[in-house]
């Protein structure tokens, strides 16, 4: 009998969002961002929630070749590039658009020669400082990307590092706006918290990623209240034992919990090696939220590897066996997120493998097909 602890994707709740950013963004193309496995969510898990999409965003090759084994026949943009020569002639083979970001990637371009057209997206650096080509540098970047018969179409791309906080985009925009003056060529800037609140920034083509999942950009759920996204994941187990405490008993590892009052106990069948952060101890002013039955209540004590405890006070009735939702419809992962130091980007990413994963799919939206690996 397997532990109870499962997770669900919901294919509607992901073509949901897509039409989000659409509604958003009606005059921009989406890549739909799909690294790291979806966030977690599985890129086969997903893909039927993304179909309508205009192109995948990713960074691993391999992430690329399982998308065009799901019959993905559209656009592939690689966001990171390539990493070695043996990678260029990959780019053509799976036809990958590739985001180009230093020389090192023009001169393997050069060295390699591939027949092409290869569409390029070359990388501004206009503050993130992480990838691009200083702007200084972009016109004679360009340049040297044009003069190759291998390159086909060069969109302009850049990433925002403050579209969800209070500096905001006006000083990348105007860099980027500078650097690519006078020259052809679309423009791809935003990520989902640019899709959600700097239009000027939208653009030929936009790049989502965590509100597809139905986070939020900035890991506040009342960030994103009233936009109508739906969370893509959720998280179940149930309670596997019942404890009674009196005053002064204490709970888990370390003891970091003691009760100041007679109270019930539950054990969940979920810990960190489950991916449910262990920074989300009960302690301190933010304890993590946990639904018990649908009631909401709170962790108790430190989590454990394969356990976690939480406080029964609001669910008198709950017993071995109740429903927990650890977060998903009705219990925000970012609101768990922020208990634990961490935003919903890291929990969805870090979902692990051993926790039996099921689809509600786009078709039938009730029910829970078998586990897609
Ligand atoms: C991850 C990533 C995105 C998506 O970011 P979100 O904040 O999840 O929307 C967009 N562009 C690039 C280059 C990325 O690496």
């Amino acid at each position: 009998m397997p532990r109870p602890i499962h997770a669900v994707i919901h294919q509607p709740a992901i073509a949901n969002n897509l039409e989000v950013v659409r509604r958003h963004a009606p005059g921009s193309r989406v890549w739909a961002v799909i690294k790291a496995n979806a966030y977690g969510h599985g890129i086969r898990r997903v893909f039927a929630g993304l179909r309508g999409t205009d192109g995948f965003g990713l960074l691993d090759l391999n992430e690329a070749v399982q998308l065009r084994d799901l019959g993905w026949q559209g656009p592939i943009l690689l966001l990171e590039g390539f990493f070695q020569p043996q990678d260029v002639p990959l780019l053509e083979q799976y036809r990958l658009t590739t985001a180009v970001h230093c020389d090192e990637q023009l001169r393997m371009l050069e060295i390699a020669r591939p027949k092409g057209p290869l569409a390029i997206q070359l990388k501004l650096n206009t503050g993130m400082n992480r990838l691009g080509f200083q702007p200084s540098q972009y016109r004679a970047a360009w340049e040297r990307a044009r003069a190759m018969p291998c390159v086909g179409s060069i969109v302009h791309m850049t990433h925002f590092s403050d579209a969800d906080s209070p500096r905001g985009i006006a000083h990348q925009i105007e860099a980027f706006d500078t650097a690519t003056a006078n020259l052809p060529g679309e423009a791809s800037l935003s990520n989902s918290a640019a899709v959600l609140w700097h239009p000027e920034a939208h653009r030929a083509w936009v790049r989502p990623g965590v509100i597809l999942y139905g986070a939020s950009p900035t890991g506040r759920e009342a960030d994103v209240a009233g936009v109508g996204l739906q969370p893509a994941m959720s998280l179940h187990s149930e309670l596997i034992a019942v404890q009674d405490l009196q005053p002064g008993d204490t709970v888990g590892y370390g003891s970091m919990f003691t009760a100041d009052r007679p109270m019930r106990i539950g054990v969940v069948a979920c810990g960190y090696a489950d991916g449910y952060p262990r920074h989300a101890t009960g302690w301190g002013e933010h304890r993590a939220p946990v639904l018990v039955d649908g009631v909401r209540t709170e962790l108790v004590g430190r989590v454990s590897m394969d356990m976690l405890c939480v406080d029964l006070g609001p669910c008198p009735k709950a017993r071995i066996g109740s429903s927990v939702t650890l977060w998903g419809q009705g219990l925000p992962i970012d609101d768990v997120a922020q208990a634990s130091g961490t935003v919903g980007y890291e929990l969805m990413c870090a979902l692990a493998p051993r926790v039996p994963t099921t689809v509600a799919t786009i078709t039938a939206p009730d029910s829970a097909s078998p586990l897609l690996a």
